[in-house]
């Protein structure tokens, strides 16, 4: 009897003809994701079995296969030799801290197992009640609790009763690369994540307004970074040096404008990262009517200045809907950090909530666009999240 831990795939994209590609993507990255733990990964028809790892390890081996794209659900278990004896004795071990209404259903590949599925389901359930009286009450339907017992073709049977929901998606790399502009906010992270799941890979692009904002508003966004690094499979993080160009749309255009212009600038200057650096796509976690600079007006503004498509996941998410993934992802507690982001610095009291186009360009008219998106481009940092 070894535990073991069953992978099943998102059934979908099964489907379609991109069938071994996809699969194989996916192997990589669950080999990816155990590669810090001993372990051995099997391949059986369309699930995966993790076996040999230690016990140990099994919490965070369950937590690395929790942020692999693709997977539908994973189940933790057993596998024992096809035996009736060695499986009724592995399914009571199974059943040791579970209590209540439960059914044992089987699932008979290998026709030469001796018995029926449902006389084995029988003589299982009945060796449940014997060995724990008072514990269990068979209920056939709408049970608590299934003990699922699979008998395979190569001998082996898998036993398991949990099933726990994977991120679902599709695997990561099977969409393409994606520019996200991250900054410290709640809203962008999860942004980064939604798009993980549907199979693109991730760089990060932050706009940093030294010395207005410090040193722990940079290694706060590092650190978003560095989590969502662990769905996109590696992310790499450009940090632009923005103070230059808000000091100038400052200086030179009217304050209630800040905002607007500042978006065309980032959206700019991510478009240049991206087709500089192979990312086909920008992402942003705006959300339609949030604050001032998303109403559709302000997008328009802010989407004119690029040619690349800009995904916008969180578009018509709730502020509360958002919050609830950034707490399962774990960038919350790091987002509501106080730091300031270079929105904030030079906030004025009454930002353009629907900006016309024609005073849009006309206040960028005043400024010399192409220089200071040079210069900035020319300072960038990166970091390998
Ligand atoms: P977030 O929680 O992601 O900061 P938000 O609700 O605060 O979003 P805004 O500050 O208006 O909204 O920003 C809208 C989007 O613009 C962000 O989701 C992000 O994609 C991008 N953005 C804003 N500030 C920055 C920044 N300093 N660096 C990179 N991208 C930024
Ligand atoms: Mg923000």
């Amino acid at each position: 009897m070894k535990k073991i831990i069953i992978i099943r795939v998102c059934e979908i994209f099964l489907k379609g003809k991109n069938r071994f590609y996809f699969l194989k993507l996916l192997e990589d990255h669950i080999e990816m994701a155990l590669s810090p733990y001993s372990h051995e990964l099997e391949k059986s028809q369309m699930r995966y079995i993790v076996t040999n790892f230690s016990d140990g390890d099994f919490d965070k081996i369950i937590g690395a296969l929790k942020k692999v794209s693709g997977i539908h659900t994973l189940s933790p278990g057993y596998s024992v030799e096809s035996d009736v004896d060695k499986i009724s004795d592995c399914a009571v071990k199974a059943m040791e801290e579970k209590r209540g209404f439960f059914k044992v259903e089987t699932n008979r590949a290998d026709k030469r197992f001796p018995l029926h599925s449902v006389e084995l389901s029988a003589k299982v359930g009945g060796d449940i009640l014997s060995a724990y009286p008072n514990v269990f009450t068979v209920k056939v339907k709408n049970p608590e609790l299934v003990l699922n017992i699979d008998i395979r073709e190569n001998g082996v049977t898998l036993i398991y009763t949990d099933v726990i929901k994977g991120m679902g998606g599709i695997p990561i790399g099977s969409s393409g690369h994606g520019f996200l502009m991250l900054s410290g906010g709640i809203d962008s992270p999860v942004a980064g994540y939604m798009m993980c799941k549907r199979g693109m890979r991730l760089s990060g692009v932050h706009f940093h307004s030294y010395p207005y904002t410090g040193e722990a508003a940079k290694q706060k966004v590092i650190e978003l970074a560095e989590n969502l690094s662990q769905y996109s499979c590696g992310m790499k993080l450009y940090i632009v040096k923005f103070t230059e160009i808000q000091e100038a749309i400052h200086k030179f255009c009217s304050e209630e404008f800040m905002i607007t212009m500042m978006r065309r600038f980032m959206m700019r200057i991510t478009e240049r990262l991206a087709l500089k650096f192979g990312g086909q796509a920008i992402i942003t976690g705006e959300s339609l009517g949030q604050v001032a600079s998303q109403t559709v007006e302000s997008i328009t503004s802010s989407n004119s200045v690029v040619k690349m498509p800009v995904f916008r996941p969180l578009i018509a998410f709730d502020k509360l809907d958002t919050i609830e993934i950034a707490q399962k992802i774990g960038t919350y507690d790091t987002s509501i950090l106080p730091y300031e982001d270079c929105c904030t610095v030079f906030l004025p009291k009454y930002p353009v909530i629907k900006p016309k186009m024609e005073k849009v360009l006309k206040e960028e008219s005043k400024l010399d666009v192409e220089g200071l998106i040079e210069n900035a481009l020319n300072q960038i940092e990166v970091v390998e999240a």
